[in-house]
Formats: C-alpha cells, sequence, structure tokens
C-alpha cells in the first residue's frame, strides 16, 4: 500500500471513529414538575419544600453535571413540549395553550369579556399541514437524519386524535411506547392496567405496556423498564441514540407510589402530598436506574443527560393539599401562571467529556433552547428548518460557568388563553418578559404593567412599576414588538371585536 492509500484509509478510520463516538442523548422530561419539588436546591439556600422531596439522583445529577438556576418553560404541557421539538418561543409557534386530545376542541374556558384568541388548539403536526396546527421541522427527524436510533418514551401531547402529531413516528420518532394525544394518563397503578380496564377506559387509558398490566408495575417504573430495554438494541449496533424519556410524572391524578409513599405519610404529609412527593421520587429512582444502567453497558461517558420539567408546579386545591399558590414558594404562584411558580423549572445537563462537574450556571434560559443544544450536542450543522428557530444553545455554558451566551438577552411568555375558570395570580390572560434581573408582567384583563427585580424579589411581591418608568416602558416596547414580529395569537373584546392592547399600548401608571 502506498503512502496516499494508506492516508486515505486512516482518515477514514478515524472519521468512522469520531462518528461512532457521537454522543448519545437524553432528554429526561417530567410533566408539572415545581422548582421546589426536588432536595436540589435551585435557589440560594435549601428550603422547607427542598427538605421534604427526596431525590437522591437529581442530587447525584448536579454533583455530577451543571445546575441550571434561571431555567423556564412555559405555564403548561403542549406549549413547551411544541418549544423543545421546534426551537420556537409559544408567541411564536401559536400553541400557547394546552391540547385537547380531540380535534378542533379549544380548551379555553369560556369568558364573559373575550372572544378566544386564534391559537393552534390542534397542536403540532410536524411537517404536515393542517389547520389550527404547527407545521415545523421536528428535532427527532433532523437527529434521525443525522443517523441518530430516536426514541420517545412515556407522554407526548404534541397533537390532537386525527392529526400527524398525535402519533411520535411523525415527528421522526423509530420507537414510540406510550405516547398519544393525552396529557396525563388515566391511572399510575399496574393492578389497574394504567386505565385499560374493559368498559371504563378514557382517552387518558396509556397505550402499550400491556405486559405490565395486572402486576404492581407503577407506570414510572414501567417506562423505565421499557425505556431501558429500547436502548439495548443502539448500544450493541454502535448508533448513536436520542432517548426523549418524558414521564407522566408527576402530574395529577396524584396517586401514591406504594414503594416510596409510606415514609410521607409518616413524616406527618397529607394523603395527596404524601403521593406526590412518591411520585416525584419514583420519578427520581427512574434517573437514577437509566444512569446505573448507562454505566453498566459502559456508555455513561458518552451519554448526555439533560434533565427538565414542561412547566412550574400545580399549586391549586385540588388536588394539592394546603394553601393554593403556595406549593413552590419562595416562587409566587404554579403551573398556568406567568409568575416565577409557573414557569421556572428545574434543570440539569451532564456532558461527561464537556460540563464542568458541580457548576451552577445563573445564566436564563428557556426551553426552545434546548433544540439547538441538541442539535450542536449531536454535531448537526447547517440545519435547514421550515421555522426560524428562537432558542439559543446553551452548550458554551456546559463548560465555563465565566462565559456568559447573552445574560441580558430577553425571555417571552405569551398566555392568552384562559386556563381555569376563576382568575389567580398571574392564571388567565397574561404575557411577561425578563431581561437580565427584571421582569414585566402584563395583565390583559386588567390592562395592567408589573414590574419586579428578580434578584431582590424573587417572590414577585413588590411591584416597582411606579419607581421605574423607563423599565417599563423599555420592557413593555420589547415584548410588543416581538408579538408582533412574531405575528402571536391575541385576544379581541366580545363587546366591539377590538383587539386588546400589546402591552406599550397600555397606558402607564
Ligand atoms: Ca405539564
Amino acid at each position: 500500500m502506498n503512502k496516499i492509500a494508506l492516508l486515505a484509509l486512516l482518515f477514514f478510520q478515524l472519521k468512522a471513529t469520531a462518528q461512532n463516538q457521537r454522543p448519545n442523548i437524553i432528554v429526561f422530561l417530567i410533566d408539572d414538575m415545581g422548582w421546589m419539588d426536588t432536595s436540589v436546591p435551585f435557589g440560594d439556600s435549601l428550603q422547607p419544600l427542598n427538605k421534604r422531596y427526596h431525590t437522591p439522583n437529581m442530587e447525584r445529577l448536579a454533583r455530577e453535571g451543571v445546575k441550571f438556576t434561571n431555567a423556564y418553560a412555559t405555564p403548561v404541557c403542549t406549549p413547551s413540549r411544541s418549544s423543545l421539538m421546534t426551537g420556537m418561543n409559544a408567541a411564536h409557534h401559536g400553541i400557547t395553550n394546552w391540547t385537547s386530545p380531540w380535534r378542533d376542541d379549544p380548551t379555553d374556558q369560556a369568558d364573559k369579556e373575550f372572544e378566544r384568541a386564534n391559537w393552534n388548539y390542534n397542536g403540532y403536526s410536524g411537517l404536515s399541514e393542517v389547520p389550527h396546527a404547527l407545521q415545523a421541522t421536528p428535532l427527532p427527524m433532523l437527529l434521525n437524519n443525522a443517523g441518530y436510533f430516536t426514541i420517545h418514551v412515556g407522554k407526548a401531547h404534541w397533537g390532537s386524535i386525527g392529526t400527524p402529531g398525535s402519533n411520535p413516528y411523525n415527528l421522526g420518532y423509530q420507537v414510540n411506547i406510550a405516547g398519544h394525544s393525552a396529557g396525563h394518563p388515566q391511572s399510575y397503578q399496574g393492578r389497574e392496567n394504567y386505565g385499560n380496564i374493559p368498559g371504563k377506559a378514557s382517552v387518558q387509558a396509556v397505550p402499550d405496556l400491556q405486559e405490565y398490566h395486572g402486576t404492581d408495575t407503577f407506570l414510572t417504573e414501567a417506562l423505565t423498564l421499557e425505556a431501558i430495554k429500547s436502548l439495548k438494541d443502539p448500544i450493541e449496533n454502535k448508533r448513536p441514540f436520542f432517548l426523549h424519556l418524558a414521564h407522566y410524572a408527576i402530574h395529577d391524578p396524584l396517586q401514591p407510589d406504594k414503594r416510596f409513599v409510606q415514609k410521607y405519610l409518616d413524616a406527618g404529609l397529607p394523603a395527596q402530598e404524601a403521593n406526590y412527593a412518591s411520585l416525584i421520587e419514583g420519578m427520581d429512582k427512574s434517573l437514577g436506574d437509566l444512569m446505573k444502567f448507562l454505566e453498566a453497558r459502559g456508555v455513561a461517558n458518552n451519554t448526555v443527560v439533560l434533565f427538565m420539567s414542561d412547566n412550574g408546579g400545580l399549586s391549586l386545591v385540588p388536588p394539592r393539599a394546603g394553601t393554593a399558590h403556595s406549593h413552590n414558594l419562595p416562587l409566587r404562584a404554579g403551573k398556568g401562571s406567568v409568575y416565577e411558580g409557573g414557569i421556572r423549572v428545574p434543570m440539569l445537563v451532564k456532558w461527561p467529556k464537556n460540563s464542568k462537574a458541580g457548576s451552577i450556571c445563573s445564566e436564563p434560559v428557556i426551553i426552545e433552547d434546548f433544540f439547538p443544544s441538541i442539535l450542536e450536542i449531536a454535531g448537526v450543522k447547517q440545519v435547514k428548518t421550515v421555522q426560524q428557530v428562537d432558542g439559543k444553545s446553551f452548550v458554551p455554558a456546559l463548560s465555563s460557568t465565566t462565559i456568559k451566551n447573552n445574560p441580558d438577552r430577553p425571555l417571552i411568555w405569551h398566555y392568552p388563553n384562559k386556563w381555569q375558570v376563576v382568575d389567580g395570580p398571574g392564571i388567565n390572560y397574561y404575557s411577561a418578559i425578563r431581561k437580565g434581573d427584571w421582569k414585566l408582567v402584563y395583565s390583559m384583563r386588567q390592562q395592567k404593567l408589573e414590574l419586579y427585580n428578580l434578584k431582590e424579589d424573587i417572590g414577585e411581591q413588590q411591584d416597582k412599576a411606579l419607581q421605574h418608568p423607563e423599565k417599563v416602558k423599555e420592557l413593555s416596547k420589547l415584548l410588543s414588538d416581538q408579538l408582533r414580529i412574531w405575528k402571536a395569537p391575541m385576544l379581541t373584546y366580545k363587546a366591539n371585536g377590538n383587539r386588546v392592547p400589546y402591552p406599550d399600548e397600555v397606558k402607564l401608571p
């Protein structure tokens, strides 16, 4: 063999090796998990709620990876899940509220004052064109095209029945276990077949998983066992994989995970709260089991684990016990709200080869950032997408805590929908923007702008709008300009058909 041929052979061998070494990627997505629902403190100090919950495997992931203390999702499920798949902000993709399992069934509560906004209530339909649905290139399809084996396990909730997005295969997944149109399980209990009881099954009965029917296997455990099974082939075939393990936990129904519930009852928690804590610990065990499996198969060092929740913790009664809107303290309110309790979520990332173990990143990031970050981790470049991507990669923040992408980058939430029958703090018809330490909250119903300094006041108790009118002006213009550019769904008044003002059209106090 001459020198040139030898060099060429070496080059191709190196290239092949590099391709084989592309990192595996796991998104470990929790449903409705609040910022305080863990023994890992995401705030400056350990809070009473951190002491209530036991998440030793999250603690381990935080020790070995990067803890993001200013990570955000949207106030409810489908907007966040669609942002993760497309890299678009919810105000841009137009799925501003959770989607019904049924087609053409907007989930907004009726309101005396407002007409329903024209949002994408059929959800996300991948590359297919469907009325009132988002058409955009899905992340798993791009990864699959790049050679990744793509797996979805658990809750999907991207599109309504009868639309392409109801089936994860249409978004580029090669495997789908237990994902469909519904946003929560009918039952977590294997003894109840996860809801699949003849004559009693609702649209929320969890598909697949028949081998666990009639057993004591809790849904979280069944999904974990199936996720682990699905990884065996790609690992044996040395094919990089993308696993989207989206647990149904810890969404209601708040049923007890019997493996863990007793100790919380013994600690004196009311039944619902003990159940809630057991759902959290069951989820945490799943994380631990998955990490142990990766180690046993020798792939842990080449696997990136991204832990995220799709919105803040539920804080309404029922089914929670105690005072409504207090379950994420010191954060204000909970799921459904644009206050911090509804949108700030726990986020951890471990990339053994590139992240700095035990580091803390305070840079504000949001769920659409997962899209460009995951593509960067996978080494997928020059991506062509139908949509304009809004997210920014947080990969630079993994290797250094001092390099900041853009700490002053504005983050936006837009929820022109009625989630609950009764209005609550930051719940029903709100928008918000955060830039640096400042956050502006816009109530569409009250035509009111509030201003908070999150560094001094993470609980959003002291409205500083009167003291800082220039900041209110700056942020309301930034927010409004972006809503106009994105053609975000807007409300109209029933009385006269007029559009609700953009925040920069509201009279300042
Ligand atoms: Ca959710």
